[in-house]
């Protein structure tokens, strides 16, 4: 059932700066909502890119733990 358009109205900020669509809740991003998010107001526009810009950096990989170091 992936047919889901993600009308703009189901959609809902979430954590980490994502968008989820509430009708399949599925992470959506500014592409796969319906309307297009350029045709929509521009207010709406703002809150998705207000929202987007809470997303927190990626965390840098840890280094390999390196066995046998030490002691
Ligand atoms: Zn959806």
């Amino acid at each position: 059932m992936l047919n889901c358009p993600h009308h703009i109205s189901w959609v809902r900020p979430v954590e980490g700066g994502l968008h989820q669509c509430i009708l399949c809740t599925q992470v959506v991003t500014k592409k796969d909502v319906y309307p297009k998010l350029e045709d929509l107001t521009e207010e709406l526009r703002r809150r998705w890119d207000a929202h987007e810009a809470t997303r927190p950096a990626p965390a840098p990989p840890s280094p390999p733990e390196k066995p046998g170091s030490g002691s």
